[in-house]
């Protein structure tokens, strides 16, 4: 696969072209943060941003989707799948961690055809972070870096000098108007190792003291943990923990019906843990009616239930997100596992 080094105009030139030909997605500024949008040239990308808003996880599955229609007159129903090509530029390396998660998530052992079709009809290009956000832990969490599971990845590794990495054939494409660029020689490989290194060190804002492997065993021991009541006075139950999170998937799906009583759409939405109706059934009953106990799963969740269905790997990737969007300021990861692992 090939891999460029290229000045900030060739970087600029190419994602003009990329533009041009395709549906095109990229990081933009928004007043004083960051947040993906389509992108019109390549002066609205912004490859320096710390962290976005939302993450990338909405091009997949988006926050309100029709899945299907249907007709009781001439009882039709039909699946509705968005099958559309683009191309996202900007994903951090945690980020692009989180996406590889859902992949496994959505794809075995019940294939989830929406979510799919998007992700196959996704480019992705990756970007090592410039400037580390105030709240990300990623270096603690093996995700500042990656080094798979995108189709591009570009660095910055000089004031005037980018390296542009090709993983895939869809990458490989991608990047074919970069064909009379210079090849990337042993020394930019170097500088990129260097950024690499730094990053995994300079990505640490929390300091976590327990091993992300040891979490799923520290839950364990911790289900009576006092903390779990401490810390989840203070929730709202707003749910903006698991809204921000890329690696929260769950949904709830409706029916939503027209005035005429006889057709309409079947409508999926973002749903979350923490919200007070999450685990509401008919009845109603609701199993998880304790604001403890929603604030103690969504722990368990990230630290031990995902774990066990994608091979050990934490359902956190440490982009510090849910510590930014918490009013009341409970939802950091890093202290809670620091907290436990003193009570052990
Ligand atoms: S739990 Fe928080 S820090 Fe971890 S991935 Fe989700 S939003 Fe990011
Ligand atoms: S932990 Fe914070 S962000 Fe999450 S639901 Fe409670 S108050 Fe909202």
């Amino acid at each position: 696969m090939s891999k460029k080094a290229v000045s900030q105009s060739e970087l600029e030139n190419w994602v003009d072209s990329v533009i041009q030909g395709h549906k095109t997605y990229g990081v933009k500024s928004k007043q004083d943060k960051y947040d993906y949008g389509i992108l019109e040239n390549a002066s609205q990308l912004k490859l320096d941003y710390d962290v976005t808003i939302r993450s990338p996880k909405f091009l997949f599955l988006p926050a309100v989707e029709s899945i299907a229609s249907f007709n009781r007159e001439n009882a039709k129903y039909e699946s509705e799948i968005e099958n559309e090509a683009f191309v996202v530029f900007g994903v951090h390396p945690y980020d692009v961690v989180a996406i590889n998660q859902m992949d496994t998530i959505f794809s075995q052992p019940n294939r989830d055809e929406h979510y799919m079709t998007r992700r196959n009809n996704a480019t992705i290009v990756a970007v090592d972070v410039q400037t580390p956000s105030e709240d990300v832990f990623a270096g603690y969490m093996g995700t500042a870096t990656v080094e798979e599971g995108f189709d591009v990845l570009v660095t910055r590794i000089g004031d005037d000098a980018y390296l542009i990495d090709a993983a895939t054939e869809k990458g490989e494409k991608l990047i074919a108007s970069l064909s009379g660029a210079n090849d990337a020689d042993d020394s930019d490989i170097q500088s990129r190792a260097d950024v690499w290194e730094e990053n995994k060190n300079k990505l640490r804002r929390h300091e976590l003291e327990v091993e992300p492997s040891e979490w799923p065993e520290l839950l364990k021991k911790s289900v009576e943990s006092p903390l779990w009541e401490e810390k989840s006075e203070k929730c709202f139950s707003c749910g903006s923990c698991n809204l921000v999170c890329p690696t929260c998937y769950c949904f709830d799906v409706q029916e939503d019906v027209n005035w005429d009583m006889k057709s309409g759409k079947r409508v999926r939405t973002w749903d979350g843990c923490m919200l007070t109706n999450f685990a509401t059934v008919a009845g109603p009953h609701n199993f998880r009616a304790d604001k403890a106990e929603r604030y103690r799963h969504r722990y368990y969740r990230k630290g031990a239930y995902v774990p066990e269905k994608i091979d050990g790997e934490i359902a956190c990737i440490g982009c510090g997100r849910c510590i930014n969007a918490c009013v009341a300021k409970i939802a950091n990861p890093v202290e809670v596992m620091n907290r436990l692992a003193e009570e052990k």
